[in-house]
């Protein structure tokens, strides 16, 4: 590889787009029959809401690298709102040590959480879970771990139920009050969380740590699904989305599979989503500019990058100065300028592929509008991202693309998880 081809090597063509729409296709078809394939398409008993729903809930967003709690007050008419947000940092050894320390924590979190407010009101303690990991779930307030992603590697969790876990945590913590309502992906969240206010959403999608999405899907079309039926013959569908492997792999991107702690596994999150971006780049620029790069190269460095519109480039210098490269040329901020660009684009063009796929499954004239909830600090920071997304769906469906809203839909997995709680508390269905 060398600086003039590494761009063709990166580049996904409006072809090459198409190639990966189709293979989608067929995976979706695949996974919802229950036949062996790379998404899992996992039923989640969790319908659009119908923006009437009301009360007070607490909500846990739990998935990668901060953990938050809410407290949100629904008032129906699809208004809401948050009236607390707690940021918990999830440290290595939380994240890497056992189930009884990884959960007593998290009930730790929520016991701070509710002891800080003076008088908390009983349907307070009803809580909304979600839970951003490939779980199968079981109910609508429980599940299984399938396995771990993003670097998680918690013992004893796998085949267990989270929900029960975390219940019997709460329970050693001296909270039995606290009753986990519902357990949601963060995808299923962020859906819901933007269906409460707007009836044309029908996708989620979250381009964090990971990445994921989410559809409604009709229950007739979930040909292995013998279960729960939702009164509308409807039912919010996890893709599990990150572990698409019909893409073409860099030697780059097989570098980072390699070191990774699920070789072979999440091809699409390893391309796409925030915890790679970076270790790509650095990858790349330690290859071909032979520079001893700093061990570890974070995607937020992308954005500061990629937005730097000086003439020198000089946040670029004083940023690469910052991580142990001292003495950059100006040649050499544009070059990695360069890099950190073609690395971005080609995620946001492999989400937007992957976002037209799921709109063609469900509406393949594209005859209604949509609207694609997006979360996630990879969306919401990064300077182009969400731009080079809508380019690519207009470059996919033409003029039709304007049928198709990409919205930023900020801590929507956390409000989604409070919304499906108030559902739940009203419909007891298993
Ligand atoms: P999670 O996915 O853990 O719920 P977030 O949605 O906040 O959390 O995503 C965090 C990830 O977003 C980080 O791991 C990092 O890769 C990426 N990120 C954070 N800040 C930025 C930024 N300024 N620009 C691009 N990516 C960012
Ligand atoms: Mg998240």
């Amino acid at each position: 590889m060398n600086l003039k081809n590494i761009d063709s090597y990166f580049s996904v063509s409006l072809s090459g787009m198409r190639k990966i729409i189709k293979d989608f296709q067929s995976e979706m078809e695949k996974g919802l029959s229950g036949e062996k394939c790379s998404l899992k398409m996992i039923p989640t008993y969790v319908d659009r809401p119908t923006g009437e729903e009301k009360g007070s809930f607490i909500a846990l967003d739990l998935g990668g690298t901060n953990f938050r709690i809410l407290g949100a007050e629904l008032k129906g008419n699809g208004k809401y709102k948050v009236s607390r947000v707690k940021k918990f940092v999830l440290g290595k050894r939380y994240i890497t040590g056992t189930a009884r320390q990884f959960f007593d924590f998290i009930a730790g979190c929520i016991k701070t959480f509710i002891k800080r407010r003076a008088r908390v009101a009983q349907e307070e303690r009803a809580v909304g879970f979600t839970f951003s990991f490939p779980v199968e779930q079981t109910g609508t307030a429980s599940g299984t771990l399938l396995r771990w992603t993003k670097g998680f590697t918690v013992k004893g969790v796998i085949g267990h139920d989270v929900v029960r876990l975390l219940n019997e945590a709460l329970a050693r913590k001296g909270l039995p009050g606290v009753r986990i309502a519902a357990l949601a992906n963060d995808t299923v969240g962020t859906l819901v969380s933007r269906a409460y206010e707007d009836r044309h959403c029908d996708i989620g999608v979250i381009l964090g740590t990971g990445t994921n999405a989410c559809y409604l899907e009709e229950l007739s079309n979930i040909s292995k699904w013998h279960g729960y039926r939702t009164s509308s013959g409807r039912m919010i569908v996890n893709i599990e989305w990150g572990n698409f492997d019909s893409l073409p792999m860099t030697s780059y991107d097989g570098q980072v599979d390699r070191t990774s702690d699920r070789t072979g596994q999440q091809t699409l999150e390893k391309m796409v989503s925030g915890m790679y971006l970076g270790e790509i780049t650095r990858l790349i620029l330690k290859d071909l500019l032979k520079w001893k790069m700093p061990q570890s190269f974070k995607t937020e460095y992308m954005s500061v990058i990629e937005s730097d519109e000086s003439a020198s480039l000089s946040r670029t210098g004083s940023l690469l100065k910052k991580i142990g490269i001292k003495n950059s040329t100006i040649d050499d901020r544009r070059l990695i300028k360069k890099i950190c660009g073609m690395v971005s684009l080609r995620a946001s063009r492999i989400s937007a592929a992957a976002i037209a796929a799921v709109i063609r499954k469900i509406d393949p004239a594209l005859s209604r509008n949509h609207t694609v909830a997006i979360d996630g600090t990879l969306y919401e920071k990064h300077p182009r991202f969400s731009d080079h997304i809508k380019d690519a769906l207009k470059e996919i469906f033409g003029k039709k693309a304007s049928r198709i809203k990409t919205v930023l839909t900020k801590d929507g997995s956390g409000k989604g998880a409070a919304i499906i709680a108030a559902t739940a508390t009203h419909d007891y269905h298993d």
